[in-house]
C-alpha cells in the first residue's frame, strides 16, 4: 500500500497522530531530502525502517523502483520536505504511476502552505487558482504571467524570498498594480507574518523590509475593466475554457473566431500563448 503522508510546514505540533503512526509502521519512507526528513523523524521519535530518496531530479528513474517495491508487497509512505506530497512535489508523478500500475494508495492529509496562506490572506476563498512556482524559463514565465491576467479567482503562488522583488515588478508590468496582494511568510512558525497591501505598494515595502523565509503569495485577480485595459477580453476566457476541456488550439481558433468575429490567426496565437506552449 502507498501512503501520501502530509507533514508539518514548520510547526511540529501539526503532525497528526495518524501520520506519525504510518511513518512508524511502513517499510519504506520515500522523501525529497533524506537529511530533512531524517531530522523530522528524529524529532518525532520515529525510527524509520528505510529512507529512500525520491525527488524532482530522480523521479523518472526512482518512481518505477518505488512501484516495484509496492508490487512486491512493501508498504511505502511518500513525504514532501514540508506539507502535502504532490503539491509542488514529485508525489504528483508517483500518484500517476500508482494509478497506471493499479497500486492501491491513500492520502494521510496534513497542512498545505497554499491553503493556509489563502485563509490568512483575507482574499476570496470561494474560488481560487493554485499556480505554485512560476517557471524559471523566461518565455514560459511570461506565458504564465499573461495567463494569470485572465483568471477571475484568487491566485496562489509559491515564491523564493530572493525572487519576490522580481515577481512584484512582473505583476506591475502585467497591470496588477491595483490588486490586493498578501505575502504569507514563515507559516505556522515563530515569525509567521502576513503582509497585506496593494501590488503597487509592495516594491517599496520590501525595499525597506527585505524578504526573508518561505513565502506564499495570494493575489487578487484583475477586475473585468482592468482586463480590458490590459488587452484581455472575453476571447481569453473562452480560449481558457476550451483549453481546459482539451480542445486543440487549431479548433479553438476556428470556434472562437467564428463566435466572436475575431481574426483566426490572432485567436490561434493567443491560444498558443495561454496554453503555455
Ligand atoms: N508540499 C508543500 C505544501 O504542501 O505546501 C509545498 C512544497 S514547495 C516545494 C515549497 C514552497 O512552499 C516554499 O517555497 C514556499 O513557497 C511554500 N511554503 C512551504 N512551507 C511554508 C511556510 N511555512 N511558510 C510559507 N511558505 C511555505
Amino acid at each position: 500500500m502507498l501512503y501520501l503522508v502530509g507533514t508539518p510546514i514548520g510547526n511540529l505540533g501539526d503532525m497528526s497522530p495518524r501520520a506519525k503512526q504510518i511513518l512508524t509502521d511502513v517499510d519504506v519512507i520515500a522523501c525529497e531530502d533524506t537529511r530533512v526528513t531524517g531530522i523530522l523523524l528524529k524529532s518525532l521519535g520515529i525510527e524509520p525502517k528505510k529512507l529512500f530518496c525520491y525527488q524532482e531530479h530522480n523521479k523518472a528513474s526512482k518512481g518505477p523502483v518505488l512501484i516495484d517495491m509496492l508490487r512486491s508487497g512493501l508498504d511505502v509512505a511518500q513525504v514532501s520536505d514540508a506539507g502535502m506530497p504532490a503539491i509542488s512535489d514529485p508525489g504528483e508523478d508517483l500518484v500517476k504511476l500508482a494509478i497506471e500500475g493499479g497500486i492501491e494508495f491513500t492520502v494521510v492529509p496534513g497542512p498545505v502552505a497554499a491553503m493556509t496562506a489563502l485563509v490568512l490572506s483575507g482574499l476570496d476563498t470561494r474560488y481560487c487558482h493554485f499556480e505554485g512556482f512560476l517557471p524559471q524559463d523566461n518565455t514560459k514565465r511570461k506565458q504564465r504571467l499573461a495567463a494569470l491576467k485572465t483568471y477571475d479567482e484568487t491566485i496562489i503562488l509559491y515564491e523564493a524570498p530572493h525572487r519576490v522583488a522580481k515577481l512584484i515588478e512582473e505583476l506591475m508590468a502585467e497591470g496588477f498594480g491595483e490588486s490586493k496582494i498578501a505575502f504569507a511568510r514563515e507559516l505556522t512558525k515563530k515569525y509567521e507574518e502576513v503582509i497585506r497591501l496593494k501590488v503597487s505598494e509592495a516594491g517599496e515595502y520590501f525595499a525597506a523590509n527585505p524578504p526573508r523565509g518561505e513565502f506564499v503569495v495570494c493575489l487578487e485577480p484583475l477586475e473585468q475593466e482592468e482586463k480590458g485595459a490590459s488587452g484581455m477580453c472575453e476571447s481569453d476566457t473562452l480560449i481558457k475554457l476550451l483549453l481546459e476541456k482539451g480542445m486543440p488550439t487549431k479548433d479553438i481558433a476556428a470556434v472562437v473566431s467564428a463566435a466572436l468575429g475575431l481574426p483566426k490567426k490572432e485567436v490561434y496565437n493567443r491560444s498558443l500563448e495561454l496554453s503555455g506552449r
